[in-house]
């Protein structure tokens, strides 16, 4: 069964309902870390969006939320029974906040109950699921955004007019990367079957975001190599990989992801003319910018990523608009991705496979 406002925008009186617009239904699917501590406190604050279901595989966290956002018994789901939220209309949204070989079932699952879907990174572990999600989402009639919260952050966006706009000249050259040490030994990230990857799949993913969006290319080819030092914790998945990237134009970029060490977060675009770039780029914590020009800043005041994106999801489903961060835009870092693990495989410069 469709949501309400699907059955409201397919008779056309979408915009017809509140002034304001009404906030769309959020069903958070996965109650760990991002969506405790971070997606959940968020929609208090959303304009568009508001806490309406909740999915989780532990009764007890249900009785939790219940208390906490004020839910009822019936807006609790587990992973059995999550097909029923089809049945919801007050669920407009779902939003799949699971370990990432879990994103293309409950995905799908979700577009199957006619429920528009807003998916956590990385979209998928290959781009064969990211393909079949976005067929899930047409032949379903409904959205599939990514969560590529650093797309919506000023810094960010700050930093792509400057490259579009040749603000320091054309843009030569990135040098991005992406890391933290890792923790717990135990944790699903580290799990091949859950994960899909180590370091990459996980951070290094930011800093091949900014290289696609900061150069408004897709990379050509790539090389990469990866370093393995503790063979036992990260046995399954990659620990530190560095990879470079040729874009058509001949701008190209340096990028490192890593689990092995803190404190590598930034990234930095030399141009005919200058740089900026940005340190702390990728975290929720805020954004410190720098360019070569000191009348030319890039600072901006912190925003709740979270909020921001939900909100600019919201309101594209309400407007019936285009959203960016789509699930064509997982699936091209998906290629990229699989491309950088065939040229560590084959030693070999490879080329990414065309979307
Ligand atoms: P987490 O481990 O804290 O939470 C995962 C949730 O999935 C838990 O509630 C767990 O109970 C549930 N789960 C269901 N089946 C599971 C299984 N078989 N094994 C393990 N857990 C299972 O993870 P998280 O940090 O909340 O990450 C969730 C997703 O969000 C990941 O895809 C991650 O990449 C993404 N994420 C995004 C950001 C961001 O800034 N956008 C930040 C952190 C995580």
């Amino acid at each position: 069964m469709k949501s309400v406002l699907g059955a409201t925008m397919a008779s056309g009186l979408a915009h017809s309902a509140e002034p304001g617009g009404r906030k769309l239904g959020w069903a958070l699917v996965g109650l760990g870390n991002l969506s405790t501590h971070q997606i959940a406190p968020a929609l208090l604050k959303t304009k568009h969006a508001r806490l309406a279901a909740v999915v989780t595989g532990t009764p007890e966290k249900g009785v939790a939320w219940r208390g906490k956002y004020g839910l009822t018994a019936e807006q609790i789901y587990d992973y059995g029974n999550f097909d029923k939220i089809a049945n919801d209309p007050a669920v407009d949204v779902v939003c799949v906040v699971l370990p990432n070989s879990m994103h293309h079932e409950f995905t799908i699952r979700a577009a199957k109950a006619g429920k528009h879907v807003y998916c956590e990174k990385p979209m998928a572990v290959s781009a064969k699921e990211c393909r079949e999600m976005i067929v899930a989402c047409e032949a379903a009639k409904v959205k599939l955004g990514v969560a590529y919260r650093c797309q919506f952050e000023p810094h960010h966006k700050e930093a792509m007019r400057f490259s579009r706009e040749k603000v320091f000249g054309d843009l030569r050259h990135i040098d991005a990367g992406f890391g933290f040490k890792s923790g717990d030994p135990k944790q699903w990230r580290l799990r091949a079957a859950l994960a899909g990857g180590g370091a990459l799949m996980d951070v290094g993913i930011y800093a091949l975001q900014a290289c696609r969006y900061l150069t408004g290319e897709e990379p050509a080819e790539i090389t990469a190599v990866e370093t393995k030092i503790d063979k036992v914790k990260f046995a399954e998945v990659d620990e530190t990989i560095q990879w470079a990237m040729k874009f058509p134009s001949g701008k190209t970029a340096n990028c490192l992801t890593t689990y092995s060490f803190n404190g590598c977060n930034h990234f930095t675009a030399f141009c005919e003319k200058g740089r900026f770039g940005l340190n702390q780029a990728y975290g929720y914590g805020g954004q410190s910018g720098w360019t070569s020009d000191e009348k030319i800043p890039l600072e901006h005041p912190h925003t709740d990523h979270f909020a921001e994106q939900m909100d600019i999801f919201s309101q594209a489903i309400l407007q019936q608009r285009n959203f960016g961060p789509s699930g064509h835009e997982g699936l091209k870092d998906l290629l990229v991705i699989e491309a950088i693990y065939r040229s560590i495989k084959t030693g070999k410069a490879q080329a990414v496979e065309a979307i």
